[in-house]
């Protein structure tokens, strides 16, 4: 058959069902041993070429399904799959990088990886160095010889700042560094970081691919065979197991995850649009929106935008103002994470968490859920008056 639709491959993937039980789910199979027939059967299975099964923190039909059909969605030929995005992140590093290496990563870095980043540099002897996420071309100035890895993320946690991944891409592989992105906010959807380069894709499946706020987890996609291998290396020291019960409900959230990512989009871009017009707010930090550093390099680079924005309020409104607005709101629940149907606001206090943060107001993210749009305006409305 002709290369399918993307929505359609989300929905028609290459799983055999057990013989004479043909249905649309995927079995949900659980194991920590598995059986081999004879002796020799045993010494030919080799659990780094994934031609059969030898153990289930190894992987089951099950967890080999959502891995092929992640690495399918990315275009990648090998997908590793972790108890989290931040498990995820760690076994990326201790898969390239040993004492004495340096790695290189955006000063608006998911913040748990830039406390990975210190914690290597502190105890493990590698180094970890900060880079401006606007910075471009520019990071070539910033590769030393024993530069081994540069993390980028697009957009930047929480700031939002979008960078030139091909840019930087373009610097390492000139010597031979590499690249990882965090691609959580993309989905795999909104920037085909393959495309543009990267070199290693990580998700927190906990998000979008999820979509249910009820289940955490990571994954790794290469397309490079040795690269594959080094990470799965770690992946098997570091024990890095899934619960298949967890990886069934990833699975059975992936065929809407593109119709759900759509909707998020749209939404966002309505509530930051009306957010935009307030007085209250002095700048809207979605990438769709000019305010936002790096906005022509998502209009150059992307195919929509995830629900997740920021807004940086009015310098004259105090913490105490913006906390009673957070406060004050009541479809928008206070927690972490995002990508499942219910809107969420967080306030950062983000000057502590930048090298370089000129903003002057309190900053303040949404992630747009799946309600009504007319709903969440007006919920935001009632909260800016009481503040
Ligand atoms: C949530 C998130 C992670 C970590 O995922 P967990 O599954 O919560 O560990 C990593 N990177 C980004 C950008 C995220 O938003």
């Amino acid at each position: 058959m002709a290369k399918k639709n993307f929505q359609t491959a989300l929905i028609h993937s290459a799983y055999q069902a057990p013989e004479g039980f043909d249905a649309f789910p995927v079995g949900i199979h659980h194991a920590s041993t598995v059986l081999f027939k004879n002796v020799a059967a045993m010494r030919a299975r080799n659990w780094q070429e994934k031609s059969g099964y030898t153990y289930g923190l190894h992987g089951t039909p099950t967890s080999f399904t959502l891995e092929a059909r992640l690495a399918e969605i990315e275009g990648g030929r090998h997908c590793l799959l972790a108890p989290s995005g931040l498990a995820a992140i760690t076994m990326v590093d201790l898969a390239l990088l040993k004492s004495g290496d340096d790695v290189l990563l955006p000063d608006n870095v998911y913040n748990p990886n830039r406390d990975l980043g210190n914690w290597l540099a502190r105890d493990f002897g590698i180094s970890a160095r900060y880079y401006d996420p606007l910075i471009g071309a520019g990071i070539a100035a910033l590769i030393q010889p024993n530069t081994r890895l540069i993390w980028t993320e697009a957009p930047g946690s929480v700031s939002m700042e979008m960078p030139d991944i091909p840019a930087i891409c373009q610097a390492a592989h000139a010597r031979n560094v590499l690249v990882a992105i965090d691609n959580t906010w993309s989905a795999g959807l909104a920037l085909r970081a393959f495309d543009l380069g990267a070199d290693i894709i990580m998700h927190a499946l906990t998000k979008y691919q999820s979509g249910g706020s009820d289940v955490l987890m990571g994954a790794v996609i290469t397309r490079d065979d040795a690269l594959n291998q080094r990470l799965q290396t770690a992946h098997m020291r570091l024990g890095l197991g899934v619960g298949m019960d967890d990886v069934y409900l990833v699975l059975r959230s992936l065929p809407t995850m593109q119709m759900r990512f759509a909707a998020h989009d749209a939404a966002a871009r309505q509530v930051a649009a009306w957010l935009k017009q307030r007085p209250e707010i002095s700048l809207v930090l979605h990438p769709a929106f000019p305010d936002c550093p790096g906005h022509e390099i998502w209009q150059r680079d992307c195919n929509g935008a995830a629900g997740l924005f920021s807004v940086v309020f009015d310098e004259r409104y105090s913490e105490e103002q913006t906390d009673r607005f957070v406060d004050s709101l009541q479809l928008f629940k206070i927690g972490y994470s995002w990508g499942g149907a219910n809107s969420l606001c967080v306030p950062y206090r983000i000057q502590g968490m930048r090298q370089n943060w000129q903003g002057k107001g309190i900053l303040v993210r949404f992630n747009i859920g799946l309600e009504d749009v007319q709903d969440l305006i007006a919920d935001i409305e009632q909260a800016l008056a009481v503040m």
